[in-house]
């Protein structure tokens, strides 16, 4: 079995490489860092062992050690094991370390070379890291030992060649040292650089949320960015003001939690960040299938889904397409139909706001005698209600139910600090609140009213509900409130 030291590029999902894809699709273990886009962890096998080694809110890591331990550990008991890293793996990424621990263990390995960020968070910023005329050269510094503290001094690697660096005929990209700005400055100058030269620090490249810090070497200790940014130095750093292309998405600078369940959220959460936001997973609730009986379903004339949950359980009940071919398939909203459309059914009505009462609408001049309402457990009677007094004999069955997912305290403190908080249905809203104690904190952003009304049972006002009720109308509904 092969172990493979795979780069996933400085963050935008799609400069992963294919080879990357294919691999992190067929893993036994994914052992990744902190910094790799979520996007490609999304792409693991649902029972594929994921562990994070990286580094928790620049505080405790999991030592180097143990993570060279686990992936030899993971090698030797014959699994396929995907490490994957930010950026690429031998770009100070102690991918050249964690190879020669397989080595002398005697296991084979792969490298998966990755886009640096070195390269791209400047190529996002319209910066050249060569051009004819302006820099014949590029070095890769780590920043990291830019410091005289102790770190340095104790690891025995000292500071940096700044004599060697002033005089390196080309241009320079610090990786790491963020808040080591002042001092790359002062000590490129002190050995002979030109303090007008442009220096330009860029924050989360190539993340919809990038910043550019365009600065001098006499001003660069002005900057005050956050990791992860590299910074470049040299002529070519001025190119970013002509060539800039990379615009930053509107929720940029936003922290938006998803409090919806975990095996849902991802889709939700991968377009928030792909509009610039930074995302808090909290979720509060699971989705349990129930063990279902389905009846016959020739038996109806009408079969009512409320949700992609509903339609997913069904699907894995039904056994033979053909019993879909006789009721009318009514869907509660565009969600639910697209859910439906992936396993090859047209739904027949589909009212254009996802509630129950639209879907009563909808079905007024439906010719209905027996209807099968599909659902969850917990949920409410509009629809059974309505088709019953409409005569129509009704069964309702239930397909699964939300319980309570427990919520750590890291992400109760995180999603009740965010500038929203997401709900995409009433039991998020109950759960989360009875898991958190409070809503109190973030902007309270709701996708329909059924959800509003849950927060107002429970003293809360929601300051936005999507006018389409579905997950990308809520987005909309964010993405107009934080730019409005
Ligand atoms: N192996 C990685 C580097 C790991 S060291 C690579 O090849 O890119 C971590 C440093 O990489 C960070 O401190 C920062 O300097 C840089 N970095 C990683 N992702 C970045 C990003 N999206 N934007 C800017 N710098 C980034």
């Amino acid at each position: 079995m092969t172990t493979y030291l795979v780069g996933a590029g400085p963050g935008d999902p799609g400069l992963l490489t294919a080879r990357a894809l294919e691999l992190i699709a067929r893993a036994d273990v994914v052992l990744h860092d902190r910094l790799v886009p979520p996007e490609a962890l999304a792409h693991a096998r649902p029972d594929a062992v994921v562990v994070d080694v990286g580094k928790v809110g620049g505080g405790e890591q999991v030592p180097q050690e143990r993570t060279t331990a686990l992936l030899v550990e993971h090698a030797r008991a014959g699994r396929e094991v995907v490490r994957l890293k930010g950026g690429d793996p031998f770009v100070f990424g102690r991918g050249g370390e964690e190879a020669q621990a397989l080595r002398a263990a005697g296991c084979a390995f792969e490298i998966v070379p990755g886009v640096t960020a070195g390269v791209a968070a400047p190529a996002y910023a319209g910066i050249p890291v060569t051009q004819r005329g302006l820099a014949s050269a590029v070095a890769f510094v780590t920043g990291h030992l830019a410091s005289d503290t102790q770190s340095a001094s104790r690891t025995g690697t000292g500071d940096l060649d700044w004599p060697a660096l002033a005089a390196f005929p080309g241009t320079l990209v610090f990786y790491m040292g963020v808040r080591q700005l002042a001092r790359i400055g002062e000590q490129l100058v002190a050995h002979g650089r030109d303090p007008d030269e442009p220096a330009t620090v860029v924050e989360r490249g190539t993340l919809a949320d990038q910043r550019a810090y365009p600065a001098t070497l006499a001003t660069l200790g002005a900057v005050d960015a956050r990791a992860p940014a590299v910074t470049v130095v040299g002529a070519v750093a001025a190119l970013g003001a002509e060539l800039a292309w990379f615009a930053a998405g509107p929720l940029a600078g936003r922290t938006i939690a998803v409090t919806r369940a975990r095996a849902q959220a991802s889709a939700l959460a991968a377009r928030l960040r792909a509009f610039g936001a930074r995302v808090v997973e909290a979720p509060a609730i699971r989705i349990e299938p129930l063990a279902v009986d389905l009846p016959d379903l020739a038996r109806y004339d009408l079969l009512c889904l409320t949700s992609p949950n509903g339609v997913r359980r069904l699907f894995e009940e039904v056994r033979d397409a053909r019993a879909l071919a006789g009721p009318t398939i009514a869907a509660i909203g565009p969600g639910t139909a697209a859910a439906l459309r992936e396993h090859g059914v047209a739904a027949d009505v589909v009212p254009e706001r996802a509630v129950g009462e639209a879907l009563v609408g909808a079905l007024d001049g439906v010719p209905v005698r027996r209807a099968l309402v599909a659902r969850a457990a917990q949920a409410r009677d509009v629809v059974p209600d309505a088709l019953r007094a409409r005569g129509a004999e009704v069964d309702v069955l239930a397909l699964y139910r939300t319980v309570a997912e427990p919520l750590d305290p890291e992400a109760r403190a995180a999603a009740l600090g965010a500038d929203y908080a997401t709900f995409t249905s009433a039991s998020s809203v109950r759960f989360f609140h009875a898991a958190a104690g409070t809503l109190d904190g973030p902007r309270l952003a709701s996708i329909g009213p059924v959800t509003t009304a849950a927060l107002r049972e429970l003293g809360y006002v929601a300051a936005l509900e999507a006018g389409d009720h579905t997950p990308e109308g809520l987005v909309a509904a964010l993405v107009s409130d934080a730019t409005g």
